[in-house]
Protein backbone atom coordinates (compact mmCIF):
# COMPACT_ATOMS: atom_id res chain seq x y z
CA UNK A 1 0.00 0.00 0.00
CA UNK A 2 0.67 3.60 -0.78
CA UNK A 3 0.03 5.98 1.87
CA UNK A 4 0.00 9.85 1.50
CA UNK A 5 1.47 12.48 3.86
CA UNK A 6 1.08 16.54 3.89
CA UNK A 7 4.10 17.86 2.62
CA UNK A 8 3.95 20.20 6.05
CA UNK A 9 3.72 17.74 8.20
CA UNK A 10 0.06 18.00 9.55
CA UNK A 11 -1.75 15.18 7.73
CA UNK A 12 -0.06 11.61 7.75
CA UNK A 13 -1.13 8.00 6.90
CA UNK A 14 -3.75 9.22 3.99
CA UNK A 15 -5.16 6.60 1.66
CA UNK A 16 -5.08 7.65 -2.12
CA UNK A 17 -8.83 8.05 -2.54
CA UNK A 18 -9.24 10.20 0.37
CA UNK A 19 -6.04 12.46 -0.72
CA UNK A 20 -8.21 13.16 -4.03
CA UNK A 21 -11.43 13.68 -2.73
CA UNK A 22 -9.61 16.37 0.11
CA UNK A 23 -7.56 17.50 -2.67
CA UNK A 24 -5.36 19.81 -0.43
CA UNK A 25 -3.76 19.25 3.45
CA UNK A 26 -5.68 20.49 6.02
CA UNK A 27 -2.52 22.34 7.05
CA UNK A 28 -2.33 24.10 3.28
CA UNK A 29 0.22 21.34 2.15
CA UNK A 30 0.33 19.05 -0.47
CA UNK A 31 -0.36 15.72 -0.79
CA UNK A 32 2.70 13.07 -1.60
CA UNK A 33 3.47 9.74 -1.79
CA UNK A 34 5.21 8.43 1.13
CA UNK A 35 7.73 6.83 -0.91
CA UNK A 36 7.35 7.00 -5.19
CA UNK A 37 6.98 3.51 -6.66
CA UNK A 38 9.02 1.59 -8.87
CA UNK A 39 8.12 -0.03 -11.85
CA UNK A 40 6.92 -3.80 -11.64
CA UNK A 41 7.46 -4.02 -15.24
CA UNK A 42 10.19 -4.01 -17.75
CA UNK A 43 9.53 -1.12 -20.22
CA UNK A 44 10.00 -3.24 -23.35
CA UNK A 45 7.52 -5.85 -22.21
CA UNK A 46 5.08 -2.79 -22.56
CA UNK A 47 5.44 -2.56 -26.58
CA UNK A 48 1.96 -2.83 -27.91
CA UNK A 49 0.16 -1.71 -25.35
CA UNK A 50 -2.50 1.46 -25.27
CA UNK A 51 -2.76 4.32 -23.52
CA UNK A 52 -5.73 2.46 -21.40
CA UNK A 53 -3.54 -0.31 -20.62
CA UNK A 54 0.05 1.79 -19.91
CA UNK A 55 -2.16 4.20 -17.67
CA UNK A 56 -3.60 1.42 -15.40
CA UNK A 57 0.16 -0.36 -15.06
CA UNK A 58 1.37 3.53 -13.66
CA UNK A 59 -1.52 4.64 -11.96
CA UNK A 60 -2.27 1.20 -10.25
CA UNK A 61 0.92 1.88 -8.51
CA UNK A 62 -0.04 4.81 -6.85
CA UNK A 63 -3.71 4.28 -6.43
CA UNK A 64 -3.39 1.08 -4.20
CA UNK A 65 -6.68 1.21 -2.23
CA UNK A 66 -8.85 1.27 -5.49
CA UNK A 67 -9.81 -2.27 -7.30
CA UNK A 68 -8.78 -3.12 -10.82
CA UNK A 69 -12.33 -3.19 -11.90
CA UNK A 70 -12.88 0.61 -10.26
CA UNK A 71 -9.20 1.53 -11.76
CA UNK A 72 -10.19 -0.01 -15.32
CA UNK A 73 -13.48 1.49 -15.06
CA UNK A 74 -11.73 5.12 -14.66
CA UNK A 75 -9.29 5.08 -17.07
CA UNK A 76 -12.21 3.33 -19.59
CA UNK A 77 -14.53 6.37 -19.19
CA UNK A 78 -11.61 8.56 -19.54
CA UNK A 79 -9.89 8.17 -22.39
CA UNK A 80 -12.64 7.19 -24.87
CA UNK A 81 -13.95 9.07 -28.10
CA UNK A 82 -13.74 12.35 -26.48
CA UNK A 83 -10.42 12.31 -27.79
CA UNK A 84 -9.84 12.71 -31.59
CA UNK A 85 -7.33 9.53 -32.00
CA UNK A 86 -6.88 6.25 -30.39
CA UNK A 87 -3.20 6.76 -29.44
CA UNK A 88 -4.50 9.25 -27.17
CA UNK A 89 -1.26 11.10 -27.15
CA UNK A 90 0.57 10.63 -29.89
CA UNK A 91 3.96 12.10 -30.74
CA UNK A 92 4.79 13.76 -33.79
CA UNK A 93 8.96 14.38 -35.49
CA UNK A 94 9.62 17.31 -36.14
CA UNK A 95 13.40 18.78 -36.46
CA UNK A 96 15.39 17.07 -33.98
CA UNK A 97 12.91 16.87 -31.52
CA UNK A 98 9.89 14.30 -30.64
CA UNK A 99 6.36 16.46 -29.90
CA UNK A 100 4.29 14.52 -27.25
CA UNK A 101 0.86 16.05 -28.41
CA UNK A 102 -1.43 16.18 -25.03
CA UNK A 103 -3.85 17.92 -26.96
CA UNK A 104 -6.34 15.35 -28.53
CA UNK A 105 -8.96 15.97 -25.84
CA UNK A 106 -12.31 17.56 -25.57
CA UNK A 107 -10.49 20.77 -24.89
CA UNK A 108 -7.54 20.71 -27.40
CA UNK A 109 -4.94 21.59 -24.38
CA UNK A 110 -3.34 19.12 -22.27
CA UNK A 111 -5.31 19.64 -18.77
CA UNK A 112 -7.60 17.25 -20.44
CA UNK A 113 -5.22 14.48 -20.05
CA UNK A 114 -5.60 14.67 -16.24
CA UNK A 115 -9.45 16.23 -16.42
CA UNK A 116 -11.11 13.93 -17.79
CA UNK A 117 -9.93 11.26 -15.70
CA UNK A 118 -10.16 12.92 -12.12
CA UNK A 119 -14.14 13.59 -11.90
CA UNK A 120 -14.40 9.58 -12.45
CA UNK A 121 -11.39 8.75 -9.49
CA UNK A 122 -13.11 11.42 -7.28
CA UNK A 123 -16.72 9.77 -7.47
CA UNK A 124 -15.26 6.14 -6.93
CA UNK A 125 -13.31 7.83 -4.41
CA UNK A 126 -16.69 9.24 -2.78
CA UNK A 127 -17.91 5.61 -2.80
CA UNK A 128 -15.02 4.09 -1.47
CA UNK A 129 -14.99 6.64 1.94
CA UNK A 130 -19.05 6.41 2.36
CA UNK A 131 -19.43 9.94 0.79
CA UNK A 132 -23.29 10.23 -0.17
CA UNK A 133 -23.13 14.21 -0.76
CA UNK A 134 -23.36 15.47 -4.16
CA UNK A 135 -19.48 16.57 -5.06
CA UNK A 136 -20.31 20.33 -6.54
CA UNK A 137 -16.43 21.54 -7.84
CA UNK A 138 -15.89 25.24 -7.34
CA UNK A 139 -13.49 26.88 -9.78
CA UNK A 140 -11.97 30.23 -10.95
CA UNK A 141 -10.56 30.06 -14.18
CA UNK A 142 -8.78 32.59 -16.51
CA UNK A 143 -9.75 30.84 -19.36
CA UNK A 144 -8.45 27.10 -19.81
CA UNK A 145 -8.79 24.99 -16.61
CA UNK A 146 -12.21 26.08 -16.95
CA UNK A 147 -13.26 24.81 -19.63
CA UNK A 148 -11.43 21.60 -19.18
CA UNK A 149 -12.82 21.13 -15.71
CA UNK A 150 -16.51 21.72 -17.38
CA UNK A 151 -15.75 18.89 -20.26
CA UNK A 152 -14.55 16.59 -17.59
CA UNK A 153 -17.29 16.84 -14.97
CA UNK A 154 -20.02 16.85 -17.12
CA UNK A 155 -22.84 15.01 -16.88
CA UNK A 156 -20.67 12.77 -14.31
CA UNK A 157 -22.82 11.52 -11.68
CA UNK A 158 -22.96 12.33 -8.54
CA UNK A 159 -21.04 15.94 -9.46
CA UNK A 160 -22.03 19.03 -10.53
CA UNK A 161 -19.63 21.69 -11.26
CA UNK A 162 -19.98 26.09 -10.83
CA UNK A 163 -17.13 28.02 -13.00
CA UNK A 164 -16.41 31.83 -12.49
CA UNK A 165 -14.40 33.64 -15.13
CA UNK A 166 -13.73 37.31 -15.25
CA UNK A 167 -15.58 39.53 -17.53
CA UNK A 168 -13.90 40.47 -20.32
CA UNK A 169 -10.97 38.91 -19.04
CA UNK A 170 -10.98 35.77 -20.94
CA UNK A 171 -10.52 35.45 -25.28
CA UNK A 172 -13.56 35.58 -27.04
CA UNK A 173 -13.02 32.04 -28.07
CA UNK A 174 -12.68 30.93 -24.62
CA UNK A 175 -15.69 32.43 -23.16
CA UNK A 176 -17.63 30.67 -25.63
CA UNK A 177 -15.78 27.31 -25.16
CA UNK A 178 -17.33 27.89 -21.51
CA UNK A 179 -20.42 29.44 -22.02
CA UNK A 180 -21.78 26.75 -24.02
CA UNK A 181 -20.26 23.48 -22.83
CA UNK A 182 -23.21 21.01 -22.64
CA UNK A 183 -24.16 18.93 -20.22
CA UNK A 184 -26.99 18.93 -17.06
CA UNK A 185 -24.50 19.30 -14.22
CA UNK A 186 -22.04 22.35 -15.28
CA UNK A 187 -22.76 26.04 -15.34
CA UNK A 188 -20.31 29.39 -15.66
CA UNK A 189 -20.93 32.61 -14.60
CA UNK A 190 -18.97 35.75 -15.81
CA UNK A 191 -18.01 38.14 -12.54
CA UNK A 192 -17.55 41.86 -12.65
CA UNK A 193 -14.23 41.76 -11.58
CA UNK A 194 -10.93 40.51 -12.11
CA UNK A 195 -9.16 36.39 -12.00
CA UNK A 196 -7.70 37.72 -8.63
CA UNK A 197 -11.24 38.73 -7.69
CA UNK A 198 -12.53 35.34 -8.84
CA UNK A 199 -10.08 33.38 -7.34
CA UNK A 200 -10.64 35.28 -3.83
CA UNK A 201 -14.30 34.91 -4.44
CA UNK A 202 -14.29 30.92 -4.06
CA UNK A 203 -11.32 30.93 -1.90
CA UNK A 204 -13.96 33.26 0.57
CA UNK A 205 -16.74 30.31 -0.19
CA UNK A 206 -14.30 27.28 0.57
CA UNK A 207 -13.24 28.75 3.60
CA UNK A 208 -16.98 29.43 4.83
CA UNK A 209 -17.88 26.32 7.45
CA UNK A 210 -21.77 28.56 8.05
CA UNK A 211 -22.10 27.98 4.21
CA UNK A 212 -20.42 24.33 4.20
CA UNK A 213 -23.23 23.33 6.85
CA UNK A 214 -26.19 24.81 5.16
CA UNK A 215 -24.73 22.82 1.64
CA UNK A 216 -24.25 20.04 3.80
CA UNK A 217 -27.63 20.03 4.18
CA UNK A 218 -28.86 19.83 0.92
CA UNK A 219 -26.59 17.00 0.56
CA UNK A 220 -23.96 18.72 -1.15
CA UNK A 221 -20.02 19.15 -0.30
CA UNK A 222 -17.80 21.45 -2.63
CA UNK A 223 -14.32 20.27 -3.61
CA UNK A 224 -12.05 21.72 -6.41
CA UNK A 225 -10.04 20.77 -8.90
CA UNK A 226 -7.18 22.36 -9.10
CA UNK A 227 -3.71 21.23 -9.96
CA UNK A 228 -2.49 19.98 -6.72
CA UNK A 229 -4.73 16.85 -6.74
CA UNK A 230 -2.96 13.68 -6.56
CA UNK A 231 -5.47 12.78 -9.00
CA UNK A 232 -4.42 15.50 -11.36
CA UNK A 233 -0.67 14.54 -11.02
CA UNK A 234 -0.99 10.50 -10.98
CA UNK A 235 -2.16 10.58 -14.68
CA UNK A 236 -0.15 12.71 -15.87
CA UNK A 237 2.86 10.31 -15.23
CA UNK A 238 1.13 7.95 -17.91
CA UNK A 239 2.28 9.98 -21.14
CA UNK A 240 5.66 10.43 -19.99
CA UNK A 241 5.91 6.18 -19.61
CA UNK A 242 3.98 5.96 -23.16
CA UNK A 243 5.91 8.04 -24.81
CA UNK A 244 9.01 6.04 -24.03
CA UNK A 245 7.40 2.96 -25.14
CA UNK A 246 6.08 4.48 -28.12
CA UNK A 247 9.92 5.45 -29.04
CA UNK A 248 11.48 2.11 -28.19
CA UNK A 249 8.64 -0.02 -29.99
CA UNK A 250 9.25 2.25 -33.58
CA UNK A 251 13.17 1.64 -32.89
CA UNK A 252 13.51 5.31 -32.62
CA UNK A 253 15.86 4.56 -28.85
CA UNK A 254 17.23 1.09 -28.17
CA UNK A 255 15.87 -0.43 -24.71
CA UNK A 256 17.09 1.60 -21.57
CA UNK A 257 18.48 4.05 -23.90
CA UNK A 258 18.11 7.54 -22.20
CA UNK A 259 16.00 10.26 -23.41
CA UNK A 260 15.50 14.31 -22.12
CA UNK A 261 12.25 15.60 -21.76
CA UNK A 262 11.49 19.20 -22.20
CA UNK A 263 7.92 20.80 -20.69
CA UNK A 264 6.54 24.55 -21.06
CA UNK A 265 5.95 24.99 -17.09
CA UNK A 266 3.61 27.38 -15.36
CA UNK A 267 2.45 25.65 -12.10
CA UNK A 268 5.03 22.73 -12.18
CA UNK A 269 2.61 19.90 -12.33
CA UNK A 270 3.44 18.67 -15.51
CA UNK A 271 7.38 18.46 -15.43
CA UNK A 272 6.82 17.58 -11.85
CA UNK A 273 5.22 14.08 -13.70
CA UNK A 274 8.11 13.69 -15.44
CA UNK A 275 10.58 14.02 -12.94
CA UNK A 276 8.44 11.27 -10.85
CA UNK A 277 8.51 9.31 -14.10
CA UNK A 278 12.31 9.30 -13.98
CA UNK A 279 12.48 8.53 -9.99
CA UNK A 280 10.01 5.19 -10.82
CA UNK A 281 13.03 3.96 -13.47
CA UNK A 282 12.01 6.29 -16.56
CA UNK A 283 15.59 5.84 -18.61
CA UNK A 284 15.42 10.20 -18.26
CA UNK A 285 18.99 11.67 -18.48
CA UNK A 286 18.04 15.69 -18.16
CA UNK A 287 14.21 17.09 -17.62
CA UNK A 288 14.42 20.69 -19.14
CA UNK A 289 12.29 23.13 -17.40
CA UNK A 290 10.77 25.67 -20.16
CA UNK A 291 9.47 29.02 -18.46
CA UNK A 292 8.71 32.07 -20.77
CA UNK A 293 9.28 35.79 -19.72
CA UNK A 294 7.92 34.99 -16.36
CA UNK A 295 11.36 33.27 -15.85
CA UNK A 296 10.88 33.24 -11.86
CA UNK A 297 11.58 29.30 -12.01
CA UNK A 298 14.83 29.52 -14.53
CA UNK A 299 16.19 32.01 -12.43
CA UNK A 300 15.60 29.63 -9.03
CA UNK A 301 17.10 26.24 -10.80
CA UNK A 302 20.43 28.85 -11.47
CA UNK A 303 20.74 29.88 -8.28
CA UNK A 304 18.93 28.06 -5.76
CA UNK A 305 17.17 31.03 -4.51
CA UNK A 306 12.97 31.34 -5.35
CA UNK A 307 11.94 35.31 -5.84
CA UNK A 308 8.55 36.22 -6.75
CA UNK A 309 9.29 40.08 -6.01
CA UNK A 310 9.33 40.81 -9.88
CA UNK A 311 7.15 42.65 -12.58
CA UNK A 312 4.47 40.15 -13.96
CA UNK A 313 4.40 40.05 -17.54
CA UNK A 314 1.77 39.45 -19.49
CA UNK A 315 2.37 36.92 -22.82
CA UNK A 316 0.83 35.33 -25.34
CA UNK A 317 1.66 31.81 -23.72
CA UNK A 318 -0.95 32.85 -20.83
CA UNK A 319 -0.69 29.30 -19.16
CA UNK A 320 2.55 29.82 -17.87
CA UNK A 321 2.46 33.18 -16.70
CA UNK A 322 2.67 32.41 -13.05
CA UNK A 323 4.79 34.01 -10.52
CA UNK A 324 4.27 31.00 -8.24
CA UNK A 325 4.44 27.86 -8.93
CA UNK A 326 2.33 26.00 -6.57
CA UNK A 327 3.59 21.96 -7.47
CA UNK A 328 7.34 22.98 -7.25
CA UNK A 329 6.62 22.21 -3.65
CA UNK A 330 6.41 19.44 -3.92
CA UNK A 331 9.82 18.98 -5.19
CA UNK A 332 11.15 21.09 -2.28
CA UNK A 333 10.14 18.44 0.11
CA UNK A 334 11.72 15.72 -2.02
CA UNK A 335 15.06 17.73 -1.91
CA UNK A 336 15.34 18.43 1.76
CA UNK A 337 14.52 14.76 2.42
CA UNK A 338 10.81 14.85 2.75
CA UNK A 339 11.27 16.96 5.94
CA UNK A 340 7.74 18.36 6.19
CA UNK A 341 9.30 20.77 8.75
CA UNK A 342 11.65 22.44 6.88
CA UNK A 343 9.53 22.19 3.99
CA UNK A 344 6.73 24.11 5.83
CA UNK A 345 9.57 26.47 7.03
CA UNK A 346 10.23 27.99 3.13
CA UNK A 347 6.80 28.06 2.15
CA UNK A 348 5.99 29.95 4.82
CA UNK A 349 9.09 32.13 4.43
CA UNK A 350 7.80 32.26 0.73
CA UNK A 351 3.98 33.84 1.60
CA UNK A 352 5.96 35.92 4.69
CA UNK A 353 8.64 37.66 2.06
CA UNK A 354 7.79 36.42 -1.42
CA UNK A 355 11.19 34.62 -1.67
CA UNK A 356 13.47 31.79 0.17
CA UNK A 357 16.84 29.78 -0.81
CA UNK A 358 17.32 26.58 -0.82
CA UNK A 359 20.63 24.58 0.84
CA UNK A 360 23.75 23.27 -1.43
CA UNK A 361 22.83 20.21 -1.20
CA UNK A 362 19.04 20.11 -1.81
CA UNK A 363 20.61 22.01 -5.32
CA UNK A 364 22.72 19.10 -5.74
CA UNK A 365 19.18 16.81 -5.59
CA UNK A 366 17.67 18.93 -8.63
CA UNK A 367 21.29 18.77 -10.97
CA UNK A 368 19.50 16.69 -13.57
CA UNK A 369 16.22 19.79 -13.69
CA UNK A 370 17.76 22.24 -15.99
CA UNK A 371 16.21 25.49 -16.60
CA UNK A 372 15.84 27.52 -19.56
CA UNK A 373 13.44 30.47 -20.87
CA UNK A 374 12.46 31.82 -24.20
CA UNK A 375 11.37 35.43 -24.70
CA UNK A 376 8.40 36.55 -26.91
CA UNK A 377 9.92 36.99 -30.05
CA UNK A 378 12.43 33.74 -29.55
CA UNK A 379 9.44 32.07 -29.69
CA UNK A 380 7.55 33.45 -32.28
CA UNK A 381 10.93 33.04 -34.69
CA UNK A 382 10.79 29.32 -33.50
CA UNK A 383 7.41 28.42 -34.02
CA UNK A 384 8.00 30.77 -37.93
CA UNK A 385 11.29 28.51 -38.37
CA UNK A 386 10.05 25.18 -37.42
CA UNK A 387 6.99 25.46 -39.78
CA UNK A 388 9.36 27.31 -42.82
CA UNK A 389 11.25 24.13 -42.36
CA UNK A 390 9.03 21.27 -41.59
CA UNK A 391 5.98 22.33 -42.25
CA UNK A 392 4.75 21.67 -38.56
CA UNK A 393 2.61 24.42 -36.72
CA UNK A 394 2.94 24.20 -32.85
CA UNK A 395 1.02 26.94 -30.29
CA UNK A 396 2.52 29.37 -28.44
CA UNK A 397 3.32 27.26 -25.28
CA UNK A 398 4.62 24.30 -27.27
CA UNK A 399 7.03 27.12 -28.75
CA UNK A 400 8.63 28.07 -25.48
CA UNK A 401 9.43 24.57 -24.88
CA UNK A 402 10.83 23.94 -28.47
CA UNK A 403 13.08 27.02 -28.24
CA UNK A 404 14.26 26.22 -24.65
CA UNK A 405 15.41 22.74 -26.41
CA UNK A 406 17.13 24.52 -29.44
CA UNK A 407 19.20 26.87 -27.14
CA UNK A 408 19.99 24.35 -24.68
CA UNK A 409 20.95 21.49 -27.56
CA UNK A 410 23.22 24.11 -29.50
CA UNK A 411 25.02 25.83 -25.62
CA UNK A 412 25.34 22.26 -24.31
CA UNK A 413 26.39 19.98 -27.11
CA UNK A 414 24.00 17.47 -25.90
CA UNK A 415 22.46 15.55 -28.47
CA UNK A 416 20.05 13.22 -26.63
CA UNK A 417 16.55 11.96 -27.88
CA UNK A 418 14.36 14.37 -26.83
CA UNK A 419 10.61 14.40 -26.48
CA UNK A 420 9.28 18.04 -25.76
CA UNK A 421 5.63 18.21 -24.21
CA UNK A 422 3.31 19.99 -26.49
CA UNK A 423 0.59 21.43 -24.15
CA UNK A 424 -2.11 22.66 -26.53
CA UNK A 425 -3.38 22.98 -30.74
CA UNK A 426 -2.41 25.69 -32.24
CA UNK A 427 -5.56 26.51 -33.13
CA UNK A 428 -6.60 27.37 -29.30
CA UNK A 429 -3.95 29.83 -29.92
CA UNK A 430 -4.50 30.88 -33.67
CA UNK A 431 -3.84 34.81 -33.50
CA UNK A 432 -0.47 34.47 -32.41
CA UNK A 433 0.85 31.16 -34.47
CA UNK A 434 -0.52 32.72 -37.58
CA UNK A 435 1.01 36.05 -36.39
CA UNK A 436 4.17 34.30 -35.74
CA UNK A 437 4.05 32.57 -38.92
CA UNK A 438 3.36 35.51 -41.23
CA UNK A 439 5.65 38.07 -39.37
CA UNK A 440 2.51 39.80 -38.34
CA UNK A 441 -0.62 40.02 -36.48
CA UNK A 442 -3.66 38.72 -38.48
CA UNK A 443 -6.92 40.94 -39.40
CA UNK A 444 -10.25 39.46 -39.09
CA UNK A 445 -12.15 37.76 -36.58
CA UNK A 446 -11.41 34.70 -34.81
CA UNK A 447 -13.01 32.05 -37.12
CA UNK A 448 -11.43 33.62 -40.05
CA UNK A 449 -7.97 33.59 -38.48
CA UNK A 450 -8.48 30.08 -37.39
CA UNK A 451 -9.59 29.46 -41.48
CA UNK A 452 -6.21 30.86 -42.36
CA UNK A 453 -4.20 28.95 -39.71
CA UNK A 454 -5.66 25.74 -41.35
CA UNK A 455 -4.73 26.40 -44.76
CA UNK A 456 -1.46 27.21 -43.82
CA UNK A 457 -1.37 23.78 -41.27
CA UNK A 458 -2.89 22.08 -44.32
CA UNK A 459 -4.52 20.82 -41.23
CA UNK A 460 -8.54 20.53 -40.46
CA UNK A 461 -10.12 22.79 -37.58
CA UNK A 462 -10.35 20.41 -34.59
CA UNK A 463 -14.66 20.04 -33.76
CA UNK A 464 -13.56 21.23 -30.49
CA UNK A 465 -13.35 24.85 -32.17
CA UNK A 466 -15.74 24.71 -35.33
CA UNK A 467 -18.66 23.91 -33.70
CA UNK A 468 -18.53 26.82 -31.40
CA UNK A 469 -19.39 28.91 -34.36
CA UNK A 470 -22.91 27.71 -33.73
CA UNK A 471 -23.40 26.27 -30.14
CA UNK A 472 -25.71 27.90 -28.54
CA UNK A 473 -24.91 29.84 -26.05
CA UNK A 474 -26.33 28.01 -22.39
CA UNK A 475 -24.16 29.79 -19.23
CA UNK A 476 -25.79 33.61 -19.08
CA UNK A 477 -25.29 34.40 -15.62
CA UNK A 478 -23.39 37.65 -14.21
CA UNK A 479 -22.80 38.84 -10.79
CA UNK A 480 -21.02 40.74 -8.88
CA UNK A 481 -18.27 39.44 -6.99
CA UNK A 482 -20.10 40.04 -3.48
CA UNK A 483 -22.42 38.18 -4.58
CA UNK A 484 -21.04 34.91 -5.70
CA UNK A 485 -22.16 32.45 -2.92
CA UNK A 486 -25.74 33.71 -3.75
CA UNK A 487 -24.99 32.70 -7.19
CA UNK A 488 -23.42 29.24 -6.06
CA UNK A 489 -27.06 28.83 -4.27
CA UNK A 490 -29.05 29.26 -7.90
CA UNK A 491 -26.48 27.75 -9.47
CA UNK A 492 -26.48 24.60 -7.15
CA UNK A 493 -30.37 24.68 -7.67
CA UNK A 494 -29.95 24.48 -11.19
CA UNK A 495 -28.14 22.23 -12.08
CA UNK A 496 -29.68 19.92 -9.72
C1 LIG B 1 -1.42 24.58 -17.82
C2 LIG B 1 -0.61 24.71 -19.04
C3 LIG B 1 0.81 24.73 -19.02
C4 LIG B 1 1.60 24.69 -17.73
O1 LIG B 1 1.53 23.44 -17.09
P1 LIG B 1 1.89 23.32 -15.55
O2 LIG B 1 1.56 21.92 -15.16
O3 LIG B 1 1.05 24.34 -14.84
O4 LIG B 1 3.35 23.62 -15.42
C5 LIG B 1 1.49 24.81 -20.22
N1 LIG B 1 0.83 24.90 -21.40
C6 LIG B 1 -0.51 24.91 -21.46
C7 LIG B 1 -1.18 25.03 -22.77
C8 LIG B 1 -1.28 24.79 -20.29
O5 LIG B 1 -2.62 24.81 -20.37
Amino acid sequence: MIYYSSTRGGEKDVTASKAILQGLACDGGLFMPDRIPAFDFALKDMCGKTYQETAYEVMKLYLTDYTEEELHGCINAAYDSKFDTEDIAPITYADGAYYLELYHGATIAFKDMALSILPHLMTVAAKKNNVTDRIIILTATSGDTGKAAMAGFADVPGTGIIVFFPKGGVSHIQQLQMTTQKGGNVTAAAIHGNFDDAQTGVKKIFGDKEFAEELSRKGVRLSSANSINIGRLVPQIVYYVYSYIRLLESGKIGDGEKINICVPTGNFGNILAAYMAKQMGLPVDKLLCASNDNRVLYDFFLTGKYDKNREFILTDSPSMDILVSSNLERLIYLSCGSDSGENARLMSELSGTGSYEITGEMKEYMKDIIGGYADQERVHKKIRDLYDKTGYVIDTHTGVAAAVHEDYRKASGDDTVTVIASTASPYKFSAAVVGSIKGQMPGGDDFEIIEELSRLSNTSVPSAVSELKTAPVRHKAECDKEDMKDTVRKAIDWIS
